[in-house]
């Protein structure tokens, strides 16, 4: 069987009652193709309102979680507590967390363990800098962000593993990586899992692209053979959402 298309809407830090309930009618009202998993990750605060208004056959994910069950951690969620709201995903090493909040390659691991233990999804995302793209360093970058993960989740964590290569460069830029650039790092992806992971994992993970994704350049990169969807920040707050979602229909 073929990877189903994945587009997932990071909202970021932004949104309020009113704009979110907005965009989730929209999307709950739109007509969707039904071959792509749509999942959308609102600020943590509005998950459960977000939840509540959204068609079913919709998903929604956080934009973080921590890696202990419950106790004095002030500030954060738990997995468990995503579970009881009905949040079944969450986005996980985002660059944003990883440079502003100093988030580790072994945090981001320990708490993708702690999210696929719970049953919950993860939005994986690794990428580079400029810095690193320039010097050459790219693939070794992005491998070594998922080789964190992998000793610790092992061969069957990667079945519920969305991968989103996110070059940082990239990220709200609106420089978005040519279509050659983001299929070579998602190739490389997929050798990587063959290799490091195995040949069912290389098969079925879906590896999607993220960096300024719009309504324009969607439908050339979703025609690229290792692009199996988008994580898309900005443009997931406009209506234009809908046709990203839709680019292959
Ligand atoms: C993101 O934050 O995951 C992202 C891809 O943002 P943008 O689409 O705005 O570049």
């Amino acid at each position: 069987m073929g990877r189903k298309f994945f587009v997932g809407g990071n909202f970021k830090m932004n949104g309020t009652i009113n704009s979110i309930k907005e965009i989730v009618h929209n999307l709950s009202s739109a007509k969707l193709d039904s071959n792509t998993e749509v999942v959308i990750a609102p600020p943590a605060l509005y998950l459960l309102l977000t939840r509540e208004h959204l068609a079913a056959g919709i998903e929604v994910a956080a934009q973080n979680v921590f890696d202990k069950p419950n106790g004095a951690f002030t500030g954060e969620i738990s997995v468990s507590q995503l579970k009881d709201s009905n949040i079944t995903w969450t986005i996980l090493g985002h660059s944003e967390r990883r440079t502003i909040l100093q988030e580790s390659d072994d945090f981001v691991a320990t708490k993708t363990k702690s999210a696929l233990d719970g049953g919950i999804g993860v939005i994986l995302c690794c990428g580079e800098s400029l810095e690193q793209r320039e010097a050459n360093d790219t693939i070794n970058v992005v491998t070594k962000q998922l080789e964190a993960v992998n000793k610790v989740i092992g061969k069957d964590g990667w079945k519920n593993v969305v991968i989103a290569y996110e070059p940082i460069w990239a990220i709200g830029t609106g420089k978005v990586a040519t279509t050659e650039q983001a299929q070579e790092v998602h190739a490389a992806l997929r050798k990587w899992l063959k290799d490091g992971v195995g040949e069912e994992a290389a098969e079925n993970t879906r590896i999607i692209y993220g960096g300024s994704v719009s309504e324009k350049n969607c439908k050339e990169l979703s025609k690229q053979s290792d692009i199996d969807g988008f994580l898309v920040g900005g443009a997931s707050l406009k209506p234009a959402f809908v046709d990203i979602i839709n680019c292959q229909a």
